[in-house]
C-alpha cells in the first residue's frame, strides 16, 4: 500500500512561557512512500520523527494536510479502521496474558462481517507467530522472555490484521547491541516475506541506513533529504545530512576555492571546476584519505589505531573544525605511515570531498576530478 502525505503540518501549542510561537513538530511533509518498500524515517531527538507516525496512525490529528493510503484519503479516519500494525519501543505488551492471548487480542475485538471463528483466530496467530520465530513460546508470560523476544511478540500482534501499514517507533532502542542487529535483520526479512509498506523510526543512521529501501532525513520538523541510503551518503543535500550519516563522521574542514583549486589551509589538495569561489566548508569522508609520501594534504599525526582489516589514522590540521581528524584505509597501508616529524600525507579521493556553503549549509556541486 502506498502511503502519500500531502502538505502535512502538525503544529503543537507551546508550552514555553517567554516563547509562545507554536512547535512545528512536522512542516509541510510533502512525499510518497511507495509500495511494499521499508522508509526509515531518521533524524536527532525532537526531530518530528514519533509526531510523522501518529499522525500516519492516526493517534494524532493534523494541523493541515492530507494522508492517503493508496487512493483513500485517511486522514479524518480513526486509527482502527486504518488497517495499520503499530510497534513501539517498550513493547506495550499485556503483562497478564500469554504471548497466544496478546497475539489474539486484536483478532478478538473485530466486529460484524470482519468477526472470526476461534479456529481462523488461532490459525492466524499461528502464523504471525511462525513467522516471528516465537510458536514456540505461546503459553509464556511477556515476564518469562528475553527483550528480544518480547518485541517479536509485538510485531506478531502489529502483523496479525495484516495491516495496510507497519508503523515501527524505534523498535530496538531497549534492546542490546547484538540482540538489536539481530533483530534488525529479523524486521528486513519479515517486510520483504509480507511485502506491508513499513516505516521505521530510529534516531540511529547506521540502522535506517542499513534496514531501509529508503530514508527520510529529518530535522526541527523538515525534511532535509528523501534517497536511497547510498545515495543520501554519498551525495548529501547539505552539511546537516553530511554530518548525521556515516560513522566516524564526515571531517569537516574550512576550505578556500582559488584559481581552480581548493586550498586546505596552505595545503592545495584538489582541482575545482565549477561556479565556486572563496571560503567554503569541505567535508571529507574518513574513507577519502589516501596515504602517499608525497601527498597534497599535509597533517599532524596524533596517532594510528588499529583495528584489524582497516586501520584508523588520528591526526590534526589547522584548517579542520575540529581538533581531530579520522581516516580510514586499509591496514596493508601501514607502512606508508612514517613516523618522522609527527608528520602524515594524503591525496584525496575527490568523490569523498563534498563543498558546502558557508552561511546555507546547501551543498555546492563542483567536479574535483584531475
Ligand atoms: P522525535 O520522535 O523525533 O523525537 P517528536 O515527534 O516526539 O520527535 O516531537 C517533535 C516535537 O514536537 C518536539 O519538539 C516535541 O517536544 C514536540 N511535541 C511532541 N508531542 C507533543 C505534544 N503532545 N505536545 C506538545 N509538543 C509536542
Ligand atoms: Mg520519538
Amino acid at each position: 500500500m502506498k502511503v502519500v502525505l500531502r502538505n502535512l503540518t502538525k503544529k503543537f501549542p507551546s508550552r514555553d512561557k517567554k516563547n509562545k510561537k507554536d512547535v512545528v513538530a512536522v512542516d509541510n511533509f510533502d512525499f510518497e512512500i511507495p509500495d511494499g518498500k521499508l522508509i526509515g524515517l531518521l533524524g536527532p531527538s525532537g526531530c518530528g520523527k514519533s509526531t510523522t507516525l501518529n499522525l500516519i496512525s492516526g493517534l494524532e490529528k493534523p494541523t493541515d494536510g492530507q494522508i492517503f493510503f493508496g487512493e483513500d484519503d485517511v486522514t479524518r479516519l480513526a486509527p482502527e479502521h486504518r488497517g495499520i500494525g503499530l510497534v513501539f519501543q517498550n513493547y506495550a505488551l499485556y503483562p497478564h496474558l500469554t504471548v497466544k492471548q496478546n497475539i489474539l487480542f486484536p483478532l478478538e475485538n473485530l466486529k460484524g462481517k470482519e468477526k472470526l471463528s476461534k479456529g481462523e483466530m488461532l490459525e492466524k496467530a499461528m502464523e504471525a507467530a511462525k513467522l516471528v520465530q516465537i510458536d514456540e513460546l505461546m503459553e509464556r508470560k511477556p515476564g518469562e522472555l528475553s527483550g528480544g523476544q518480547q518485541q517479536r511478540v509485538a510485531i506478531a500482534r502489529a502483523l496479525v490484521k495484516r495491516p495496510r501499514v507497519l508503523l515501527l517507533d524505534e523498535p530496538l532502542s531497549n534492546l542490546d547491541a547484538r540482540l538489536r542487529l539481530q533483530t534488525r535483520e529479523e524486521i528486513k526479512r519479515i517486510q520483504k516475506e509480507t511485502g506491508i509498506t513499513t516505516i521505521f523510526v530510529t534516531h540511529d543512521q547506521e540502522e535506517a541506513m542499513s534496514i531501509s529501501d529508503i530514508i527520510v532525513v529529518m530535522k526541527d520538523g523538515a525534511v532535509q533529504q528523501i534517497g536511497r541510503p547510498q545515495e543520501v551518503y554519498d551525495n548529501p543535500a547539505n552539511l546537516f545530512v553530511a554530518k548525521f550519516l556515516g560513522t566516524p563522521p564526515i571531517n569537516v574542514f574550512e576550505g578556500q576555492v582559488r584559481d581552480g583549486r581548493l586550498y586546505l589551509g596552505p595545503d592545495a589538495v584538489l582541482p575545482v571546476r565549477g561556479a565556486v569561489q572563496g571560503a567554503v566548508y569541505a567535508g571529507i569522508r574518513p574513507e577519502g584519505f589516501l596515504l602517499r609520501k608525497d601527498g597534497a594534504f599535509c597533517c599532524n599525526l596524533n596517532g594510528v589505531e588499529v583495528m584489524g582489516r582497516d586501520i584508523s589514522v588520528v591526526f590534526a590540521h589547522k584548517a579542520s573544525l575540529s581538533p581531530t581528524i579520522r581516516a580510514i584505509v586499509g591496514a596493508e597501508n601501514l607502512a606508508e605511515i612514517s613516523a618522522d616529524a609527527g608528520q602524515v600525507r594524503f591525496d584525496l579521493k575527490p568523490d569523498k570531498v563534498i563543498l558546502f556553503d558557508k552561511k546555507t549549509g546547501e551543498r555546492i556541486r563542483v567536479d574535483m576530478k584531475a
